[in-house]
């Protein structure tokens, strides 16, 4: 990863930290202004229940907030497009498409591959035959 590419993936995420922010700010002052009270409680009910959906949306892009601060983090202490699994680099193309990336492909591949297999596990618990090939 060059220099350049890696300047550009932290302006834009910069640039989607602030947007973020700038929306979580609308929702709270938005959620402050509504917090009025119904006379008909489905009414009520049906205001905390939209409230609930918002508030669970907003939580999904706090942590992505969050993600996007690790990533900058990384950028700045230089860790950023090393693999955490083995520490090779992550390739470009992966980087470009998802910055947030904290594991090369083939990591990626194998760690999805050993949560099936477990999950496979638990369906077939008392069932299985290792193979060892
Ligand atoms: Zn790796």
């Amino acid at each position: 990863m060059n220099k350049d590419k890696t300047a550009y993936i932290r302006n834009f995420l910069v640039q989607k930290m602030e947007d973020l922010r700038t929306s979580a700010n609308d929702t709270i002052s938005k959620l402050t202004i509504s917090d009025d009270k119904f006379a008909d409680p489905s009414d009520q009910a049906a205001a905390e229940t939209s409230k609930d959906v918002e508030l669970n949306c907003r939580d999904k892009e706090w942590h992505l907030l969050l993600d996007i601060k690790e990533t900058i983090m990384r950028i700045d202490s230089g860790l950023f497009g090393v693999c955490d699994h083995c520490g090779r680099p992550i390739s470009q193309k992966r980087l470009m498409a998802a910055p947030m990336s904290k594991l090369c492909v083939m990591c990626q591949e194998e760690i999805e591959s050993q949560h099936n297999k477990q999950k496979h596990r638990r369906q077939y618990v008392g069932r299985i035959s290792y193979s060892h090939a």
